[in-house]
C-alpha cells in the first residue's frame, strides 16, 4: 500500500472586530510546500503535531500554503482567498487521503465572519463526504453550526494559556487516520452558550480547571473520544458569538450528550466567575518603587495585540515616564512613522519623535526626545518557549528610542512580545530590567516565567474586559451585557455517510 497522505494548510489569525487596520498580506509568515514541512517539523506548533503523528504513522505531510499571522483587526479578504483558491486547487489536484487543518478559527474578514467554515465547505464540496476533514483550533476560536456540519473532528487547545498547540494537531491528525483505518466513527455532541468569559479564563484555575478535569476523565475513561471546551475569542461583533462546548463518542453519542450537557450546565452556571479583576497600574509600579526581588512583566490588558488590539498605547509610557526616566524599562509601542524616522536620524543619532496613540486612543501620543541605540528590519529569532517553542518569528522594521534608562521598542508592525525572543532580536536585554510590558495577557506568562513575575495589568482600550464599552451589535444577546435564561440545550450530529 502507498504512504498514505495529509493534506494540511489554511489560514490562522485572530480577528478583533473593533481594530480597524486591515491585516494584509504582508503581516503574515507564509510557507508552503517541502519548507513549510521542514520549518514546522519538531516544534510545538499546530502543523508541527500533525507532522508528528502523520509520520510516525509513515504518512507524508503536504502543505499547498499556510499563511500564519499574529492578532489583529480583520484580514483583508484578498489574502483569504488567495489561501482558499490555493487549498482548493490542491484538493482538486487529489493524490491525498484525509485533510487535517491546523487553524485558528477566530479570523474575520470585512466580508466573512465564518471564514474557516467557508473554507471547510468549499474544501468539502471539492472532495466529497468520504474524505475525512478535520480540524484544529485555538480555544478561542469562533464555533459556527455550518463549520461543524462540513467538518468530522475538531479540536481546540485545552489550555490557556495555550501550551498544547502540537497535541491539538495530534488530535486531529490522529482522529483522521482513524477514521481512514475505520477504527473511529466520530459522532458529536455539542452545545452553545450565549456568554464571554472575561478575564478569568486561565484552564490551571477554577472553574475551568475543574471543568477541563471533567472532560479529560472521560476521555481517558473512553466514555468519550475527544472533548472540547471553546471560550471564543471575546471581541467577534459576529452572530452567535459565545461558548462552544463539545463531545465527539465513538460511533454513539450517548455517553457525549450526557458529557456536554454537564459540563455546558456548569459552565453557564460559572458565568459570573469567569469575569476576572486585575490589579492596576498604579498598584504594579509602586511596588517597582519599592522594590521587587524579580523584574515585574506587565501585561498590558487594554493594549493585547495577542487578542488583536493595536499595539500603540502609551498608557503604560505615560505612567513610566511620570516616575522619572530611571527606572530600567522596555516598552514595545507599534508606530511605522516614529520607526521610519529614527531609522532615518541613524543609530547614536539623539532624535525627538511623536509616537504611539494613534489608533489606541486611551492616552494620547508620547512626544520624546532620546538616543536610538538600535534599529534594522528583518532580525529572526526562536521562541524559547515553553509555549511555540523553536517556531520561528521575524521582527520587521524596529528601532528602539532610549530615555534615560527607558527603552521604547518601536516596530512598524504589531507583536505581542509572547517570547523574550522578540527583545532579544532588537538587541534588548528583559532580564535587566525592572518593568517590561507586554501586549498579552496570558500566553507571555508561560515564556516570561523565567525572567521575572508576570502580572496582567487592568488598563483600559480597544482590549480591556470592559465589554461594555465596545460598540457590540450582532453579537448580541450576550451575557454579561444582556440577561439571559437559559436552560443549555445539547445537539448531535452524525457524520454524513461516505
Ligand atoms: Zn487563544
Amino acid at each position: 500500500m502507498a504512504a498514505r497522505r495529509i493534506l494540511a494548510g489554511g489560514i490562522a489569525q485572530e480577528s478583533h472586530s473593533f481594530n480597524p487596520i486591515l491585516m494584509g498580506r504582508g503581516s503574515f509568515t507564509i510557507t508552503a510546500g517541502d519548507g513549510a514541512v521542514e520549518s514546522a517539523r519538531g516544534t510545538n506548533s499546530t502543523l508541527g503535531g500533525i507532522i508528528a503523528t502523520a509520520e510516525e504513522a509513515g504518512a507524508e505531510v503536504i502543505v499547498p500554503a499556510l499563511f500564519r499571522a499574529q492578532s489583529g483587526g480583520p484580514v483583508e479578504d484578498a489574502v483569504f482567498e488567495e489561501v482558499l483558491v490555493a487549498m482548493l486547487d490542491a484538493a482538486r489536484r487529489g493524490g491525498f487521503d484525509a485533510i487535517v487543518l491546523p487553524l485558528h478559527g477566530g479570523m474575520l474578514t470585512p466580508t466573512r465572519h465564518d471564514p474557516e467554515g467557508e473554507l471547510v465547505r468549499e474544501l468539502r464540496l471539492v472532495v466529497g463526504p468520504s474524505v475525512p476533514i478535520t480540524v484544529a483550533f485555538d480555544l478561542h476560536a469562533h464555533v459556527t453550526p455550518e463549520l461543524l456540519q462540513d467538518c468530522d473532528f475538531l479540536a481546540a487547545y485545552l489550555t490557556n494559556p495555550h501550551a498544547d498547540q502540537a497535541a491539538t494537531g495530534m488530535r486531529a491528525a490522529r482522529a483522521a487516520l482513524a477514521m481512514l483505518d475505520r477504527t473511529l466513527e466520530p459522532v458529536l455532541a455539542w452545545s452553545h452558550l450565549p456568554m464571554l468569559t472575561l478575564g478569568n479564563d486561565r484552564t490551571d484555575h477554577e472553574p475551568l480547571l475543574g471543568l477541563h478535569a471533567t472532560a479529560r476523565a472521560a476521555v481517558l475513561a473512553g466514555r468519550v473520544h475527544d472533548a472540547s471546551i471553546f471560550n471564543v475569542q471575546q471581541f467577534l461583533n459576529v452572530p452567535g458569538l459565545g461558548q462552544v462546548v463539545m463531545a465527539y463518542g465513538n460511533g454513539r453519542s450517548e455517553e457525549a450528550e450526557h458529557l456536554v450537557a454537564e459540563l455546558a450546565a456548569k459552565l453557564w452556571a460559572a458565568r459570573a466567575s469567569l469575569i476576572g479583576t486585575y490589579p492596576s497600574l498604579d498598584e504594579c509600579l509602586a511596588r517597582v518603587v519599592a522594590g521587587t526581588p524579580r523584574p515585574l512583566v506587565l501585561g498590558d490588558q487594554g493594549d493585547r495585540v495577542a487578542a488583536g488590539a493595536p499595539g500603540d498605547s502609551t498608557v503604560i509610557l505615560h505612567a513610566l515616564l511620570a516616575l522619572g526616566r530611571d527606572l530600567p524599562a522596555l516598552v514595545p509601542v507599534r508606530d511605522a512613522a516614529a520607526v521610519a524616522a529614527c531609522r532615518a536620524a541613524g543609530i547614536g543619532a539623539t532624535t525627538t519623535v511623536t509616537l504611539g496613540g494613534r489608533t489606541s486612543t486611551a492616552a494620547p501620543p508620547v512626544t520624546l526626545t532620546g538616543e536610538v541605540i538600535a534599529a534594522g528590519a528583518g532580525a529572526s529569532f526562536t521562541y524559547v518557549g515553553p509555549a511555540e517553542r523553536g517556531q520561528r518569528a521575524q521582527i520587521g522594521p524596529f528601532a528602539v528610542l532610549r530615555v534615560g534608562a527607558v527603552k521604547v521598542a518601536l516596530t512598524a508592525d504589531p507583536y505581542s512580545y509572547l517570547d523574550p525572543g522578540y527583545f532579544r532580536a532588537m538587541g534588548l536585554e528583559p532580564a535587566d530590567q525592572r518593568v517590561i510590558v507586554v501586549r498579552s495577557g496570558y500566553h507571555f506568562t508561560l515564556n516570561f516565567a523565567s525572567i521575572g513575575e508576570c502580572i496582567t495589568v487592568d488598563t483600559p482600550g480597544m482590549s480591556a474586559y470592559r465589554v461594555a464599552d465596545l460598540p457590540f451589535t450582532v453579537a448580541r444577546p450576550f451575557h454579561p451585557l444582556d440577561a439571559i435564561e437559559l436552560a443549555p440545550s445539547v445537539r448531535v450530529k452524525r457524520r454524513a455517510a461516505g
